[in-house]
């Protein structure tokens, strides 16, 4: 496995097993494969409603903790929010069964941001989360974020895949310290991704999958990537990435992709701010 480290020093696998969207009653039969695959960075979140199975998978792996990485979000908190960031805090590492995460994100750039963002520095402080930082932060939302506080967030989750690049936002990133990591590396299978005949004729050259071809583009980018699926046979395919490398040709191939917007959502789209920053998550 190859790591990154973040801006406070922190070591983090670049590539790992995401949860979201696993139903409760099948995620601990699928992080217990994932880790037996070899995967050591977890991926969950308060909102995925699974983190208790998360937590009994750690367990019974018998895996030393030192040698797992695992990330938990908060989710959007009221003002004043620094007390209910800290009480989402304890209630989450009360699920995961842990005394500390190596990761805690702000799930969202919504809500008592500032609150949220200084509460989560104090747990960072405490050493009860290793490093801290943001998700679907756009660039201004960043650099404010940045200008105004002590700590500069050590990662930024984002939505990144063959379809919305994210090139020059890394770049930016890059400047500040700043790690990018990818949600929906795969783009869910959106515009039938797992079948593009431009990321399969690059799978050929390679004798690789589409899936191995996106993934090892990120890693080859310096994306820290969490694929998911609840297949162990896909599990195995997604973390061999690490044997091949694509050429500089490549890679300007699959830059021609890249469409420059989301194929989900964006995160400064004012119904969406509305809906998703006024959903509060019953704890
Ligand atoms: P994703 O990883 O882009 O795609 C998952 C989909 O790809 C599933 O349908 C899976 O199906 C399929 N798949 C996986 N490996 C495959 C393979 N080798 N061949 C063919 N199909 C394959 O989607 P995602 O789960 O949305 O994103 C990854 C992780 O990012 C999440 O689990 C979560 O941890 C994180 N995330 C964060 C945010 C945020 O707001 N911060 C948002 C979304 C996601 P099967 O399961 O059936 O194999």
């Amino acid at each position: 496995m190859q790591y990154v480290t973040l801006n406070n020093g922190v070591e983090m696998p670049l590539l790992g097993f995401g949860v979201y969207q696993i139903p409760a009653e099948d995620t601990e039969r699928a992080v217990s494969d994932a880790l037996a695959v070899g995967y050591r960075l977890l991926d969950t979140a308060a909102a995925y409603g699974n983190e208790e199975a998360v937590g009994r998978a750690i367990r019974s792996s018998g895996i030393p903790r030192e040698d797992l990485f695992v990330t938990t979000k908060l989710w959007v908190q009221d003002a004043p929010a620094e007390n209910n960031a800290k009480r989402a805090f304890e209630t989450s590492l009360h699920k995961l069964g842990l005394d500390h995460v190596d990761l805690y994100l702000m799930h969202q750039p919504f809500g008592d941001v500032y609150a949220q963002w200084r509460a989560m520095e104090a747990l960072n402080r405490a050493g009860t989360a290793k490093a801290i930082g943001v998700a679907n932060f756009y660039p201004d939302r960043l650099i404010d974020l940045i200008t105004n506080n002590e700590i500069t967030p050590q990662v930024n989750q984002i939505e990144t895949h063959p379809f919305f690049q994210r090139a020059d936002y890394q770049n930016l990133m890059r400047e500040h310290g700043v790690q990018i990591q990818s949600w929906g590396g795969f783009a869910e299978g959106r515009n039938d991704l797992f079948t593009h005949p431009l990321l399969a004729e690059i799978g050929r050259e390679h004798d690789k999958s589409v899936a191995q071809v996106v993934l090892r583009w990120l890693v080859q980018r310096g994306v820290i990537t969490i694929p998911k699926s609840v297949r162990a046979e896909r599990m195995a395919e997604n973390f061999d990435v690490f044997d091949f490398r694509l050429t500089d040709e490549q890679m300007a191939r699959i830059a021609t992709l890249d469409t420059g917007s989301s194929l989900f959502f964006d995160h400064r789209d004012p119904q969406m701010v509305t809906r998703l920053g006024g959903h509060r998550l019953d704890t």
